[in-house]
């Protein structure tokens, strides 16, 4: 019952990443499919800001007028040591781009408008399409797909047993890979995913409160530790908190592959009680009542980089080639970026020459990119005092920070961090 099937190019997973890249494909008139085996967008807020580059980026694919509508602008950031003092800020309104703010905005949202967006073009996700097998060759890529009776729900891993209806057998020139951290096109290609920092493992709390909220980012850093504050719009507002190192041992994170960790929401770690005690602890300078919590969920962090953001006929964007700390919302903005150029990359013309040219200079501009973000060669220095000591917490704020793209060394210049990028 094998149906054959061949496309240019077969972009793997409806996240934010995999949905940029299929905008541009859309938008240049390309002849592509967008695959994912979810049975529609994600349900909740995950990755909740987008830096300026992403949203001159979102302008030029014409979803700018609803994404600004929809989210709450944020002029700055802070960073606040464990004695309550204020380290550092970032202006982002100081910044020479068109959009100077961070945009706070749901993920959920966010991939409503992109596939809103897609559908205006006559495209959507083909979504419950699962696929499996991937095979390189020198000439194609060629995978199978097995279409899903019953939709997944949830992130990353469905837990639902699952009927296939059909299975397709497809053909493609090339595969963007935007299949998050679990990807399986990064393992049919070989490409390894070493680990820069482990067990980033957070408590997530979102409610409704009676204060007026701060409108600004604000990472208070507490040792080893990274606590996060976002305001949300609407008298709500997300806090953040990491967990002791070992956390995850405790609650058998990756078990099944999962950032959440499913086990833990009846714990007393995501309890009103605790959220009360981290509050007091690591964010004093909070007032407001806490009890209507929204959302409370226990998610699992690590740092990593691919060895290579592809080769040959598979190119890899977003999670699937690197996950940071979580307050940068590094992972999600850069993602979108290089899905993007990818993308890009692709419909210039359909020349395999031409194409491998480009994409092997996407790999090479990539990885540089994420080594300076994670500032992997140590090329981070300052001749301040105030620097240094987010130099001496280089591990919570260096790939930490929200921004990305042209702005970032004006950023690093704000927090007077000078970072030697090599010829
Ligand atoms: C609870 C939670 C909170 C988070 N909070 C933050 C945060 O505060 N800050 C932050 O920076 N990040 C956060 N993240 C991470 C953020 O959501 C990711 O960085 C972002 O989703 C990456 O986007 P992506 O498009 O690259 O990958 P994904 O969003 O993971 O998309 C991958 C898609 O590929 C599909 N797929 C995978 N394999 C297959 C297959 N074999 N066949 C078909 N489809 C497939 C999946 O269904 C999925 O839709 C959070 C994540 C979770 C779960």
């Amino acid at each position: 019952m094998f149906n054959k099937k061949s496309v240019d190019i077969a972009v793997l997973g409806a996240g934010p990443t995999g949905l940029t890249a299929a905008l541009i494909l859309a938008i240049r008139g390309r002849d592509f499919v967008l695959l994912d085996r979810a049975a529609s967008t994600n349900q909740h807020s995950y990755a909740l800001a987008l830096h300026p580059d992403t949203l001159e980026l979102l302008d030029a694919l014409g979803v700018i007028q609803p994404i600004l509508k929809r989210s709450l602008r944020l002029q700055r950031s802070t960073i606040f040591d464990q004695s309550n003092r204020q380290r550092a800020v970032i202006n982002y309104s100081a910044l020479p781009v068109k959009y100077p703010f961070l945009a706070v905005i749901g993920q959920n949202e966010l991939e409503a408008i992109l596939v809103e967006a897609l559908a205006q073009k006559g495209h959507k996700p083909k979504w419950n399409h699962r696929v499996r097998c991937i095979q390189a060759s020198e000439h194609h890529v060629n995978f199978a797909v097995d279409h899903l009776m019953e939709g997944m729900t949830g992130y990353a891993v469905a837990h639902l047993e699952q009927e296939i209806d059909k299975i397709y057998d497809y053909e493609a020139n090339y595969l963007i890979a935007a299949d998050g951290y679990t990807s399986m096109a990064r393992k049919a290609v070989g490409i390894a995913f070493p680990e820069i920092e482990s067990n980033l493992d957070y408590a997530v709390f979102e409610f409704k409160t009676n204060t007026r909220l701060l409108t600004e980012m604000r990472m208070m850093v507490d040792q080893e530790k990274t606590h996060i504050y976002w305001p949300l719009g609407n008298d709500r507002c997300r806090f953040s908190f990491q967990m002791p190192r070992n956390f995850a041992h405790i609650h058998s994170f990756n078990k099944d592959h999962s950032m959440v960790d499913h086990a833990a929401q009846d714990s007393s770690e995501l309890s009103n009680a605790h959220l009360d005690y981290l509050l007091s602890k690591h964010a004093p300078w909070f007032i407001g009542s806490s009890n209507d919590v929204k959302w409370r969920v226990m998610v699992h962090f690590e740092k990593h980089l691919a060895e290579s953001f592809g080769s040959g006929r598979i190119w890899l964007a977003g999670d699937a080639a690197h996950m940071a700390a979580p307050a940068g919302v590094l992972s999600m903005n850069m993602g979108m970026l290089e899905g993007a150029d990818l993308a890009e990359k692709l419909s210039l013309d359909s020349n395999h020459e031409g194409r491998q040219f480009r994409l092997n200079a996407y790999n090479l501009d990539r990885t540089t990119e994420w080594r300076r973000l994670f500032d992997i060669d140590q090329k981070i220095s300052t001749d301040d005092s105030n620097g240094e000591w987010l130099l001496k917490h280089r591990n919570n704020i260096i790939g930490n920070i929200p921004i990305s793209g042209q702005s970032y060394s004006q950023v690093l210049a704000q927090l007077k961090l000078h970072q030697t990028v090599a010829a």
